[in-house]
């Protein structure tokens, strides 16, 4: 028996190029945004949404389901969920310390270079602002590249800790994550979270914290004067990548729009900050950042993409 005829392909339907849409979209978005910022000096107020493309998964970016994080309270209070943390934290820490700045971290470091973004505030905790070159960086919720003794306040570098922590706990290092958060977080069955060492302080013996601001936490009080101030000393304020959920970020929206600067907001879906936005985009940071530049420079940017 042979096969049945094959139906006749239908004659195809000429369609535009995958990315030809989209791609004068974004150029008009980044022409508007370096509309908006020439001339005026402005800061930057970034979040996870900067970091995505870099590896790094966001907690409440679009299509994510929403995960629960440690909160400062947990951690302080409970052993178990030190332990907990320390040990998805040592099977997370590569990925974290592996993430690359990808070309919207590129090209936000060389707005700086030219004048345009006098800071960069961010609440990401990934430390790609300074790999990718950033000078002037505010990081609000801390770094995942340091640890503080809550004992001493002695500092040690996260590479350090992981490699004392590998040594205490021989067994975990080489069970794969199953999802890895911007905490550097990930999952770990539950089995060899019991038998987890945590490391303490080497100087003191005291608790060691990762010096990032925990949800429940505040952002500590001279790390908000700074912003504030760099705020206050621009002319523009442009979100990349928030939701503004969290009133760490959200607050320099609100001391931006009381002063009268105009606000752009960069983000994929809603947010909090979008009443007080003069500009409005929905745009892939890595695609739309590099060509701002172009369009202030009539420069392509090097190395962008
Ligand atoms: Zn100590």
């Amino acid at each position: 028996m042979s096969p049945p005829e094959p139906e006749p392909e239908p004659e195809p339907v000429p369609v535009p190029e995958p990315d030809s849409d989209s791609d004068s979209v974004i150029d008009d978005h980044a022409r508007a945004l370096a509309t908006l910022l020439a001339g005026r000096r402005a800061v930057a107020l970034v979040g996870a949404g900067l970091s995505t493309e870099s590896g790094i998964p966001d907690y409440r970016g679009a299509g994510r389901a929403p995960r629960t994080p440690i909160t400062h309270r947990e951690f302080l209070h409970s052993a178990a969920a030190r332990a907990r943390y320390w040990a998805r934290s040592v099977i997370g820490w590569p990925a974290v310390a592996r993430a690359q700045p990808n070309a919207g971290h590129l090209a936000l470091a060389a707005l700086e270079r030219l004048g345009a973004v006098t800071a960069v505030i961010t609440q990401n905790v990934d430390g790609l602002h300074h790999a990718a070159g950033s000078a002037r960086v505010v990081e609000l919720h801390g770094s995942l590249w340091r640890v503080r003794c809550l004992g001493c306040g002695a500092i040690e570098r996260r590479d350090a800790l992981q490699a004392r922590l590998a040594a205490l706990n021989p067994t975990l290092a080489p069970v794969a994550a199953t999802s890895i958060a911007p905490d550097g977080d990930a999952d770990v069955e539950a089995a060899r979270l019991a038998a987890f060492r945590v490391a303490d302080c080497a100087a003191c013996g005291g608790l060691l914290k990762p010096d990032v601001v925990f949800f429940g936490d505040n952002v500590p009080r001279p790390i908000v004067d700074e912003s504030y101030a760099l705020v206050d000393g621009a002319e523009a304020l442009v979100v990349l990548g928030s939701s503004l959920t969290v009133w760490s970020g959200y607050r320099f929206v609100r001391r931006a729009a009381e002063r009268g600067q105009p606000v752009a907001i960069v983000n994929l879906g809603p947010t909090r900050g979008d009443p007080l936005a003069a500009l409005r985009v929905e745009a892939p940071l890595g695609a739309l950042l590099p060509r701002v530049y172009s369009c202030l420079t009539n420069t392509p940017l090097a190395d962008s993409r």
